[in-house]
């Protein structure tokens, strides 16, 4: 039996939304530019799809780029916008817990000279405002932080940071990759230029986004060869996975009030016991406004991969606080950012709750760790591995 705790990660594609898709992988097959009877089928879908997604963001259909996921949507953002009203030498301010979607976008900007400064975060994960109003009282392009991060859950004061972009003239970006379909999300109030959301991550197919393009707003394309998403992102769409994206957008709405209670509940209920159990668990983040179904918690005298490979053999998926760079384990910038120190960072592990999960669950899930930790933490392995 496997019990699936990394929704951060991926969700699982919901049966009506492959339902949705089947017809335009099969018999409705036509390219969305035809002008016949197959192609207006496929352009049907398209439009379809288009209208779901703005009216779940509330905003025109004509501001939704469809894009291959959120690191095409957070790149198509970051590079189109700098590309088209920057220049070299331009100061870019990125908060320094973004995915790698936007750090790396930002990165590649800074190797072609423009200056890129990360904006720092509160021990607790939060966006340091007072940093930024102080970033900005000297002249910048782009403002990039995300609405929700990934690993800790912590929700951004997206509102307030659009409102100093809006103050001193500067665009901003807003990845809500993590925060779409877990708290709501609205480019309009948040007064940012550009939002990226991907399928995957709410029980729609792999390799579909979109971004929200403010319609004053002109992107310099990523790639080109066809007039396509009106010239933003060329290339014959993704029917099926745009109708699925659709479709899974139109069943957020019921999962944002019917759903999220119980996640919230059931997530607390999980560090609760944790805490009742490992008293010196740390769960980052927790004083801050989180999404309801992310917990990021570092055990010491831990090794984070360790226990996630353990946890796996025991039929639990977690994912950990950390990434592998040339073979070794890094704790995760995040943390770092946070400052919380490495030797604590290296314990965590991230468990992000999901539709398919139980209270039952959880107890399941306390109950291993009850029964592993003590194990792993004298077998010596913690560390060493
Ligand atoms: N941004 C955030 C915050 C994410 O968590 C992710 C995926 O984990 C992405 C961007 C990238 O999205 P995709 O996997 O659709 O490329």
């Amino acid at each position: 039996m496997r019990t699936y705790f990394d929704h951060n990660a991926t969700t699982p594609v919901a049966e009506d939304v492959l339902n949705a898709m089947l017809p335009y992988l099969h018999e409705q097959f036509g390219n969305a530019s035809s002008s016949h009877f197959e192609g207006q089928q496929a352009r049907h879908a398209v439009e379809s799809a288009r209208a779901a997604v703005a009216e779940a963001l509330d905003c025109d259909p004509q501001e939704i780029v469809f894009t291959s996921g959120g690191t095409e949507s957070d790149n198509l953002a970051v590079l189109g916008l700098a590309r088209r009203y920057g220049k070299p030498g331009d100061r870019i301010l990125v908060s320094s817990i973004e995915h790698p979607a936007v750090r790396e976008a930002a990165r590649y900007l800074a190797d072609i000279g423009f200056r890129v400064e990360w904006i720092p975060v509160t021990p607790s994960g939060v966006i340091d405002l007072d940093a930024l109003d102080r970033m900005l009282s000297q002249p910048a392009l782009l403002v990039a932080v995300m609405a929700a991060n990934n690993e800790t859950g912590v929700v951004q004061p997206v509102e307030i940071i659009g409102q100093q972009c809006a103050e001193h003239g500067v665009y901003f970006h807003v990845d809500a990759v993590q925060a779409f379909g877990k708290i709501p999300v609205n480019p309009v109030t948040w007064q940012c230029h550009t939002l990226a959301i991907s399928g995957h991550k709410i029980y729609g197919p792999k390799g579909v986004g979109a971004l929200y393009v403010r319609h004053t707003i002109d992107l310099t394309p990523l790639q080109f060869g066809g007039t396509h998403e009106r010239g933003r992102r060329p290339g014959t769409e993704n029917v099926a996975g745009i109708a699925g994206l659709g479709a899974a957008v139109k069943r957020m709405k019921r999962l944002l009030s019917e759903v999220t209670p119980g996640i919230r509940e059931m997530r607390d209920y999980l560090e609760e016991q944790i805490l009742a159990h490992f008293p010196d668990a740390v769960i980052h983040g927790k004083e801050a406004p989180r999404v309801p179904n992310t917990s990021l918690i570092s055990f010491p005298g831990l090794e984070g991969e360790t226990l996630m490979m353990r946890l796996d053999l025991e039929g639990f998926a977690v994912s950990t606080g950390s990434a592998c760079a040339s073979g070794r384990i890094e704790p995760s910038h995040v943390l770092e950012a946070m400052g919380v120190p490495k030797e604590l960072a290296r314990g965590t592990i991230r468990i992000s709750l999901g539709m398919g999960n139980s209270k039952q669950d959880v107890d399941r899930f306390v109950e291993t760790l009850t029964r592993i930790l003590p194990a792993l933490r004298s077998s010596g392995c913690s560390r060493s591995l």
